[in-house]
């Protein structure tokens, strides 16, 4: 069980962490997770050019390193790169140094100014240590792509009753989302673009 929209009750209770980009302006800030594979991304990349969209890529080190050329087409189409650490390692499981050193190790190929901790699993004193050099940034809309249970229909539903004008999506361009991403995005971008909503990568500079 999860919540397809995060309780104001929980976001203000992490205030230092980015849920949304507040605002009345109709801007949608769709975020990928977990890439850059061959068998997603440069779909998700094709998807996204046919809608002028652009969007934010919270990459894995390791996936990076196998596909250096789909980690450049991303910054080359004008979306931004975000770091997911290099092992998807799990924070709360993790010793502080083995998992500052494994953000280090993505940041290699990210350099970036964003960071999204792998299953949202982050200690208070590993999240004190990014904070120095990263916004970490969460989301307020779950699409539940990454939840074998349910269908694409019912990913896509959980998408248009969540967002609000400025909100965070979050998708994973995953083998384990494929086939549930592949159905809700190009409907969600189709939905949102007719309501007059325009799709944007964050902007590292402009957080907070
Ligand atoms: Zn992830």
């Amino acid at each position: 069980m999860y919540l397809t929209r995060t309780p104001r009750t929980v976001r203000s209770f992490f205030r230092e962490v980015v849920w949304n980009v507040p605002g009345t302006s109709k801007d949608l800030y769709l975020t990928f997770d977990d890439g850059p594979i061959p068998e997603v991304t440069p779909w998700v990349l094709d998807t996204l050019a046919e809608y002028d969209a652009k969007a934010t890529f919270f990459c894995i080190g390791a996936n990076c390193a196998t596909n250096p050329d789909i980690l450049e087409r991303i910054r080359r189409e004008g979306h931004t790169v975000g770091n997911h650490t290099y092992d998807h390692l799990p924070g709360r499981k993790t010793p502080l140094r083995t998992y500052l050193r494994n953000v280090l190790r993505c940041q290699e190929f990210t350099g970036t100014r964003l960071f999204r901790p792998p299953y949202m699993s982050l200690t208070l004193a590993q999240g004190r240590a990014l904070r120095s050099r990263f916004e970490v940034v969460l989301w307020d809309v779950l699409s539940g792509d990454f939840d074998a249970d349910i269908d694409g229909a019912k990913c896509l539903e959980n998408v248009l009753v969540a967002v609000r004008p400025g909100s965070i999506v979050l998708f994973h361009d995953s083998l384990g989302a494929e086939e549930r991403v592949r159905y809700a995005l190009p409907r969600t971008l189709e939905h949102f673009a007719k309501q007059g909503y325009r799709f944007r990568a964050l902007d590292e500079r402009a957080l907070r």
